[in-house]
């Protein structure tokens, strides 16, 4: 419930959508190259199977480091795309966890790490007793993965809790601080109205400033769907603990469901449904950077501390056409890269790994929709600072699907990461299902282990 709760909230006020301009007469043309009678091979029998492909199960876990993402900011974006960070060799990340007693069944979103030197997975609460079931028993259950890290094993994030006052009990948002070392959860900014109401997002940190957004919606009009949402941008000073308020949102930046995404020492960062814009600290003194044309929406975005330099990829998918740029000391430039297709892409140190707009049709969902893998089952990498020739690193086909509107890959040393989406067959419909495991591969090695969270 709280997950579909998240969801919506983030659906109504956060993200932008990645596909909410794709033209219908695209989905058509994909789906007349398709053999019509492609049925996917995955899980057609059993929903308890595992797939496996053509892989084998991994036995032997080659050591990676988070070295590559030092500095690296990576924006998310898109209706349930989860976040993730990385601390201390360790890759952060949500999953859901089923939670079974004799009364009922449900599910827990927990945040879980991967130690990136031994591969082995853990759920951030150290206690092996403990069942992650319910927040009188776990301090850490439900705490969202949008963390900032201040230290080694500390960071800020927030969550839904339940408030009772008086006789009425109401979901709530509040901002956390986590202290993984000292074993410590404490709340440290608590929303004043009800989630419904009131709820916030940790955007950006910079120094000790944590920067949050803020969103209230005012009960301007009897109908629900009328009310207008106010959104106020705050910093919450790690040293002090204290609060002071920055400025609220023009109305045209909640409109546009402008958010900020980073905060260097002079300026803001924000991306919109319509362009990515700067303003100074104050949030005044707005200057654009890049604003999209027809038929063009934004990809990925990375901002690089350490080059001082912005990232991001704008496709157009009527076009077939999608393009990287870079944007630093106030200049953008168009980044030469081996295709002029890119959909997506992920940035560190070294590397640009990207996946051309290529979209494979899996199928019409029980809902009706259509269900894709835009990324065309491959990737590519490319030399950061030489990007004239590129290498097909994965090349699964339809496997499994590693980038659509509810997922993106990571790719971390050797090993590919995604959320395992199901496929359930039936009927002649195709249904992706969010299982809560993530699948890890490495293609060299042409090997597989499913990461269960349970
Ligand atoms: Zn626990």
């Amino acid at each position: 419930m709280k997950r579909n709760l998240l969801i919506l909230i983030l659906a109504l006020s956060v993200c932008f959508a990645l596909q909410a301009c794709r033209d219908d007469n695209i989905d058509e043309q994909i789906k007349s190259n398709i053999e019509s009678n492609y049925l996917p091979k995955n899980n057609e029998n059993s929903a308890n199977d595992l797939y496996y492909a053509d892989y084998n199960e991994e036995t032997e876990y080659i050591p990676a480091s988070d070295k590559e993402f030092n500095g690296i900011v990576a924006i998310p974006y898109g209706f349930t795309y989860s976040g993730y960070s990385f601390n201390n060799d360790r890759y952060y990340f949500s999953a859901t966890k089923n939670v079974n007693t004799n009364s009922s069944s449900f599910t827990v979103d927990m945040l879980n790490y991967i130690d990136l030197l031994t591969g082995e997975q853990h759920y951030i609460c150290p206690d092996p007793l403990c069942l992650h079931s319910a927040p009188e028993e776990c301090k850490y259950i439900e705490l969202a993965n949008n963390c900032f890290f201040t230290d080694n094993n500390v960071f800020y994030t927030f969550r839904q809790d339940i408030t009772k006052n008086q006789s009425l009990m109401y979901l709530s948002f509040s901002m956390y601080k986590a202290d993984l070392n000292k074993g410590i959860v404490e709340n440290i900014y608590k929303c004043k109205d009800s989630a419904s109401k009131n709820h916030l997002f940790l955007k950006a940190l910079r120094g000790s400033d944590l920067y949050f957004q803020e969103y209230t919606r005012n009960e301007t009009s009897e109908s629900a769907k009328m009310m207008k949402e106010s959104i106020v941008l705050s910093v919450y000073n790690t040293d002090s603990g204290k609060v002071r308020i920055i400025n609220d949102f023009p109305e045209e930046y909640v409109d546009k469901s402008a958010n900020l995404f980073y905060a260097d020492e002079d300026n803001l960062y924000f991306i919109s449904l319509t362009d990515i814009f700067t303003t100074d600290l104050s949030l005044e003194n707005e200057r654009l950077v890049y604003k999209l044309k027809e038929n063009e929406n934004f990809g990925s975005c990375y901002y690089d501390k350490e080059t001082e330099e912005l990232f991001f990829n704008v496709f157009n998918a009527k076009e077939k056409r999608g393009c990287m740029y870079v944007y630093a000391n106030g200049v953008l430039d168009e980044l030469d890269m081996p295709s002029e297709n890119i959909y997506c892409f992920q940035l560190t140190k070294s590397t640009i790994y990207y996946s051309e707009y290529a979209p494979l049709f899996y199928g019409i969902s029980s809902m009706g929709g259509e269900v894709y893998d835009y990324s065309g089952g491959k990737i590519y990498a490319a030399n950061r600072n030489n990007r004239k020739e590129s290498e097909l690193i994965y090349d699964g086909g339809k496997d499994f699907i590693i980038a659509n509107d509810s997922i993106r890959y990571i790719i971390i040393g050797d090993y590919l990461y995604f959320d395992y989406l199901k496929i359930e067959n039936t009927g002649g419909t195709v249904d992706p299902i969010y299982s809560g495991c993530k699948i890890r591969i490495n293609p060299k090695e042409n090997t597989i282990k499913y990461l269960k969270f349970e």
